[in-house]
């Protein structure tokens, strides 16, 4: 498998690195202590085409490959990992399913704002019941002449208080188990549409994750996205992109924390010499490095498996394990080297120790990623 960068995929390595050092990175203590929505990074990325870099050019995307997809994301989150997640979700959880199960006129209505960032999205599958177990779902959409009601309750949804637009899944025929699941597009500003709090998380903070209630909330017939009783599939070949995404994230903040580390053990003395010159601290280093170019191969596989339009479900599942575990172990690693100064919210690595743990959990637990290898081996 070739995983050499095209010219237009080392340019957009090149300009997310720019824009995310330059403009992200000064911002990220502030968003992660004030938690407050970066909509001026996500202008930013709008402006460049991030928000929907995967879109076909025809519906106002900009046409990329999923390999540049995974390395704007490491280098934005490298910078701010909120600023990560909200580009995330935006292009793998909402442009993609509704360029690949769209109508013409919903990717008129919808996904042209979306990939050009003048609307935001949200993906509301997780329920306070239903979260690895997906197919719990106790949503109910209920069709009434030519609309559907809407009830039920979402929780956890990464760009809850300001998506513009939900893609929600719900029962349409509970006694068809997963296959009585169903997908709908829906106008956050619709009646009956109610946000709860902003969680207070330990990491991403500036994402805002909140929970959504459902209350007769009536959506066109037309918003329906994929066929009625698919949307378990729409939901689950949506996370396998997803998951190229996060796993780009958790590279992001392994890299930067990494570099935190190295930088640090240069400079810090104890015992006379610089705490670099010390095996125990080297040993970690390496660790660290080899921990998170293994998991940068695995991403990049991932991603070009899936641009060769092969299934990428088990490879995208391997990476976000593999990257989500260095990230959470390269920061912890990092927080260690800088000894006490690691556990002051002035270093950036206490930063990175908070925003790796996430990766893990979101779009499939680490467990729910060994389900997914494991079964494509014992098949
Ligand atoms: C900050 C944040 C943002 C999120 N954003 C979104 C979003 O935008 N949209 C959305 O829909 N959801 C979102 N989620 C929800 C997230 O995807 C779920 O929290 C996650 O899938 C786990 O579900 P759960 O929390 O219900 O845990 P549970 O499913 O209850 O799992 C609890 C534990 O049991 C383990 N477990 C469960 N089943 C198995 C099994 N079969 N085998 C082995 N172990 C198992 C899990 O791995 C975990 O360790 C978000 C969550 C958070 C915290």
């Amino acid at each position: 498998m070739d995983f050499a960068l095209s010219e237009d995929e080392k340019l957009i390595l090149q300009t997310a690195r720019e824009l995310s050092r330059a403009e992200f990175l000064p911002k990220a203590e502030e968003i992660d202590e004030t938690s407050k929505f970066p909509h001026e990074n996500v202008a930013k990325l709008s402006e460049l085409g991030f928000m929907g870099m995967m879109v076909d050019e025809k519906w106002g995307g900009a046409g990329l490959s999923s390999l540049a997809y995974a390395i704007a994301i490491e280098e934005v989150s490298y910078a701010c990992a909120s600023t990560g997640v909200i580009m995330s979700v935006n292009n793998s959880l909402v442009c993609d399913p509704i360029e690949r199960y769209g109508t013409d006129q919903q990717k008129e209505k919808w996904l042209k704002p979306l990939a050009s960032g003048e609307l935001l999205g949200a993906y509301c599958l997780t329920e306070p019941n239903a979260g690895s177990d997906a197919s719990q779902q106790k949503t109910i959409a209920v069709p009434d002449g030519n609309e559907i009601v809407l009830n039920g309750s979402k929780n956890f949804i990464t760009n809850g208080q300001v998506a513009d637009v939900l893609v929600v899944y719900c029962m349409t025929d509970p006694s068809a188990g997963n296959r009585g699941i169903s997908c709908f597009i829906v106008d956050a500003k619709e009646k009956g549409v109610e946000l709860g709090k902003k969680e207070n998380t330990m990491g991403i903070r500036g994402s805002s994750t909140c929970t959504i209630a459902f209350n007769d909330v009536r959506v066109p017939k037309e918003n329906q996205l994929g066929p009625t009783g698919k949307g378990f599939n729409v939901a689950l070949s949506t996370l396998d992109g997803g998951r190229i995404g996060i796993a780009a994230q958790a590279l992001g903040i392994a890299a930067h924390a990494l570099d935190q580390a190295t930088k640090y053990s240069q400079e810090r003395i104890a015992f006379g010499k610089p705490i670099a010159e010390l095996q125990a601290i080297q040993w970690m280093i390496a660790d660290s490095v080899t921990e998170l170019e293994a998991a940068r191969l695995l991403v990049h596989q991932a991603a070009v498996k899936k641009d060769s339009g092969e299934r990428y479900s088990p490879e995208a599942a391997m990476a976000k394990l593999a990257a989500s575990r260095a990230a959470v172990t390269v920061s912890d690693r990092a927080v260690q080297i800088h000894g006490g100064y690691g556990y002051i919210k002035e270093y950036s690595v206490e930063r990175c120790y908070r925003d790796a743990k996430i990766t893990e959990i979101y779009e499939g637990t680490s467990e729910i990623q060994r389900l997914v290898i494991a079964r494509n081996l014992l098949k």
